[in-house]
């Protein structure tokens, strides 16, 4: 028989295995799944390349939409 534990973070039941009990500020605990932990641990830079990637082509889209309009007068 497997048990499970309310995750705060989901809203839902894991089972206890796939869960860690987290301290909060107020003395208490709560359970909270380890996947939803790690994906907010995941590394920074990794979401800033990302952010950059698309920053990039955001910026690449608007210089070519300046140059058709340029070139259209
Ligand atoms: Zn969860």
């Amino acid at each position: 028989m497997s048990s499970t534990a309310y995750c705060y973070h989901c809203g839902t039941h894991h089972p206890i295995e796939e869960m860690r009990q987290i301290a909060t500020k107020g003395g208490g605990k709560r359970w909270r799944c380890i996947k939803s932990i790690q994906a907010t641990k995941r590394p920074i830079a990794e979401r800033d390349a990302f952010g950059r990637q698309i920053t990039a082509m955001n910026t690449a889209e608007s210089q070519s939409k300046a140059r058709l309009t340029v070139n259209e007068k």
